[in-house]
């Protein structure tokens, strides 16, 4: 198998060290866990895209969830023209807004009504301030491997159990502020239990992925989200869904109409956004409507609700009907059972986690429900495919602890090539 030539993106990568922070905008970009140099993308067109070197690769990062329309779809590209040719951003109201807003009271359950931002970060972070406010309480209670974004206050990741609960993960972090933050592992009920019992009265909230994404991919165990709903509402606290990536991701009506629990409030960014910078909350009215105008508690954004953003979102979403869930599944369903062909043929110990499209493989043979099991996983077997994958024109993402996102034009070539580059891999550890 032959390397790939990647001597301009190695010249790229060198140039923007020198004035970017690590050379990149966001740190996992930089492929410093693999040990290569990023890929630095000329262009993407449906499921692939193609490097400066004039390399091919089939997509699954796809702007870590977003594009699950695919690189460039002609539907989104021509609303955006369309939208930009009419003006780039106003600071007043657009009707767009309302469309985008009513689309999503539409289709997910919780939502009454609902705020837009600029990222799933603003989100969660603007979602913590009104679960505060609201409750007039201070601690929230998040999972230990979870990311909800870097605001402080959800850069926190516990020790072992909740006795070593509060720590900073990031310098720069208050500890007043860490102390606020209880982390308990993702999955135990038990933990969360004993978290209540001994800050109940505190907790403005818990906020989860509903299906965790961010260790891999870790599907809640039946009763973990019901469980959460009863301890909430007996304790007085909010339930917070982060959906920035399953939102629109793994079912129409997003994971909380997948598996039937009603939250609060609940996030999103990634696919609401079609590839552009959005995120967004909501909820139920009377705590939604606590925001400022309506309300006391305070949230802004100059850009928020962009027309661009609105636009490419809007267009998108439009994409994922029912009929399209049903195929990314199909799709994904099989990709994961050649994974797992693969993975017996060559005898490499391979979990598979899958929620529709959201698929990680992990090389473990544990079953993995939590942070502490994914950590199971054997990173040098990891990067060991993750080179051989790129080499064969795969981008999956450069780290064990994040999931392939599959887009409604991957096709089923892209889908039998990957396999096989899958195959290759595993017969090289
Ligand atoms: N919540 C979850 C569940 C996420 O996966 C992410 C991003 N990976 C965020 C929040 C933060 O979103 P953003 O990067 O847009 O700030």
């Amino acid at each position: 198998m032959s390397k790939r030539v990647d001597t301009l993106s190695k010249q790229a990568f060198e140039r923007a060290k020198k004035v970017i922070p690590g050379g990149v905008n966001s740190p996992v970009r930089a492929y410093k866990s693999v040990g290569l140099t990023p890929v630095y993308v000329e262009r993407g067109a449906g499921s692939s895209i193609y490097d400066i070197d004039g390399n091919r690769y089939i997509d699954y990062i796809l702007s870590w969830g977003p594009l699950i329309a695919g690189h460039a779809h002609p539907k989104v590209v021509e609303a955006l023209q369309e939208t930009a040719a009419k003006g780039t951003s106003f600071g007043a109201p657009t009707e767009l807004e309302t469309l985008m807003a009513e689309l999503v009271v539409e289709r997910v359950p919780s939502v009454d009504i609902v705020r837009m931002v600029n990222s799933g970060t603003e989100a969660t972070m603007s979602a913590l301030r009104l679960a505060r406010g609201y409750t007039k309480r201070s601690k929230i209670l998040k999972f230990e491997g979870s990311y909800h974004g870097h605001a402080d206050s959800l850069l926190i990741k516990a020790g072992s159990g909740v006795a070593t609960l509060g720590l900073p993960d990031s310098p720069g972090v208050p500890q007043s502020v860490a102390e606020n933050t209880i982390t308990v592992p993702y999955n135990d009920l038990e933990s969360v239990k004993l978290a209540f019992e001994r800050y109940g009265e505190e907790l403005a909230c818990v906020i989860v992925e509903p299906i965790a994404g961010n260790m891999g991919v870790v599907p809640p165990l039946p009763g973990f989200l019901e469980g959460l709903r009863e301890m909430t509402k007996q304790y007085g606290s909010l339930l917070i869904f982060d959906e920035v990536m399953t939102g629109f991701r793994v079912d129409y009506h997003c994971a909380q109409g997948k598996f039937g629990i009603t939250p609060d409030l609940t996030c999103f960014g990634k696919v609401i956004g079609g590839g552009l910078p959005v995120g967004a909350y909501g909820g139920r009215r009377d705590i939604m409507e606590q925001i400022a105008p309506s309300g006391p508690i305070y949230q802004a954004g100059t850009l928020s609700g962009n027309p661009l953003a609105m636009a490419a979102g809007y267009t998108t979403l439009q994409l994922m009907t029912p009929e399209a869930y049903a195929q990314l599944e199909a799709k994904a369903a099989r990709l994961q059972q050649g994974f797992e062909d693969n993975a017996k043929k060559y005898g490499v110990p391979l979990t598979i986690n899958r929620v529709g499209s959201m698929v990680c493989p992990f090389f473990t043979d544990q079953q993995v429900i939590n942070f502490e099991t994914a950590k199971t996983s054997n990173l040098s077997y990891f990067t060991s495919y993750f080179g051989h994958m790129l080499d064969q024109g795969v981008s999956v993402p450069p780290s064990q602890f994040e999931g392939l996102f599959l887009s409604i034009v991957h096709s089923d070539e892209d889908i039998e090539h990957t396999i096989a580059a899958q195959g290759y891999a595993l017969s090289q550890l």
